[in-house]
């Protein structure tokens, strides 16, 4: 016979624990499974070790999602602030960064901690290594086949994450789940991930390897990001680059706008009244790190000219030069080191109050796997807590 509850939460991630707490706390009997040897491994690694759990403010915009009004109410029933509350009643210090990313200020372990002492109040029961074999729907719910004996259940939710990372235990079962119950996945691809160079870009960029600085950079599709780009030896990274993958398709060119406050011409304009001999090398490198400045000069087949012989010609490839450079990426590290997966269930299949499968009653999805991305900035954990919370308020 079948262990039976009353939950059982696929994924002991962010999702899968906050889910089972909030279940628990309405007494429900809650079982979470998760095949690795270990509970919130993202959690443990996310925000270099300091896990940016959530920001100060979340909205609607920061996702992306088919259907933009998806995540509205899941948002506005647990938002950042009550997260924030959370992580204060377990005294864990944390701090604001730029952009009001929130990130804890000893150890992202601090996060776990406070989710599996949430989930001990709330009496859920956690099994690691335990692998799925088959999940049969009947009646009255869902029996699960596992490598370590069978479980049944009234309600199944599924928290087992994206493609991102597949060293860290990411796989595709949430999503293979989706089909076997009919329900559709948006295609998947990498986000938050960095950019790779073209062959012919390798020589080209080498020198710039370890260059950072903020950029506004935007995507063929209008959007845009202020943040840093760092420079790599394998391409482009840091958080400017991050950000606009998610709105990046192959084969697109990115433009970059090196000087984002600042206008180069009027720029050179007032040096080259006070020093109408410096170079356009020395003048541009007063506010542009050197080794940029001399690669978008020698590549561009800019002259490095006395800023009092600038022709009209070379002003107008300085403009494009410093404020739209072109880079056409050759593409992503993939999931290999994506922070997150675009696409997943389609939203259109869920309701957006409990996460529920509107044609398979007792079905939900949360987390990750769902078809809603956000920001880079911890909007991305606020999406695992607020989908979780409606899941488990919902569950029956
Ligand atoms: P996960 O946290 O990935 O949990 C899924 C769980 O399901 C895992 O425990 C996994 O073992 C389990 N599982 C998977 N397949 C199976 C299976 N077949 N059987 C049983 N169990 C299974 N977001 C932020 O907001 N801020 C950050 O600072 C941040 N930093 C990140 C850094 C890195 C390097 C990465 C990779 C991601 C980062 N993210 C960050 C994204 C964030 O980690 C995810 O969005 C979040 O963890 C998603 O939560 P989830 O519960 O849906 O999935």
């Amino acid at each position: 016979q079948p262990t039976e509850f009353d939950v059982i939460i696929i994924g002991a991630g962010a999702a899968g624990l906050m889910c089972a707490s909030t279940a628990g706390y309405r007494s429900k009997r809650v079982l979470v499974l998760d095949n690795a040897k270990k509970a919130g491994r993202k959690i443990l690694i996310a925000g270099g070790g300091k896990c940016n759990f959530t920001n100060v403010k979340v909205e609607p915009q920061h996702f992306i999602c088919n259907n933009p009004h998806f995540v509205k109410s899941a948002l506005a029933r647990y938002p950042s602030s009550d997260f924030i509350e959370l992580v204060e009643r377990h005294g864990i210090d944390y701090e604001e960064r730029d952009h009001g990313q929130l990130f804890c200020q000893h150890s992202a372990k601090d996060i776990v901690d406070m989710l599996l002492t949430e989930c001990e109040w709330a009496q859920v029961d956690i099994r690691l290594r335990h692998e799925i074999i088959e999940i049969e729907r009947h009646n009255s719910g869902f029996t699960l086949a596992t490598n370590q004996g069978d479980f049944s259940c009234a309600s199944l939710v599924i928290a087992s994450g994206g493609l991102s990372m597949p060293k860290l235990g990411a796989t595709p079962f949430g999503y293979k789940l989706a089909e076997q119950f009919g329900i559709s996945v948006a295609p998947t691809r990498a986000g938050l991930v960095p950019f790779t160079l073209h062959d012919h870009d390798k020589q080209r960029f080498e020198p710039l390897s370890g260059v950072s600085l903020p950029v506004e950079v935007s995507a063929q599709n209008g959007v845009k990001f202020v943040r840093d780009l760092l420079f790599t030896h394998r391409g482009l990274s840091g958080p400017a680059a991050l950000q606009i993958s998610n709105y990046w398709q192959p084969g697109e060119s990115l433009s970059i706008n090196f000087l984002p406050e600042t206008d180069a011409l009027s720029l050179l304009e007032q040096l080259s009244i006070k020093k109408p001999k410096q170079s356009l090398k020395n003048a541009l490198a007063r506010v542009l790190p050197k080794r940029l400045v001399e690669t978008i000069i020698d590549d561009s087949a800019l002259q490095d000219t006395a800023l009092n012989q600038l022709s009209n010609a070379q002003k107008a490839l300085i403009e494009q030069c410093v404020h739209a450079f072109q880079f056409k990426p050759n593409a992503t590290e993939g999931y290999r080191t994506a922070e997150v997966t675009l696409g997943g269930v389609n939203t259109d299949e869920l309701s957006s109050k409990t996460m529920e499968a509107k044609q398979v009653a007792g079905l939900y999805f949360i987390g990750e796997v769902v078809d809603v991305t956000g920001w880079l900035g911890g909007f991305n954990f606020q999406w695992a807590w607020s989908s979780a919370v409606a899941c488990g308020l919902g569950v029956r």
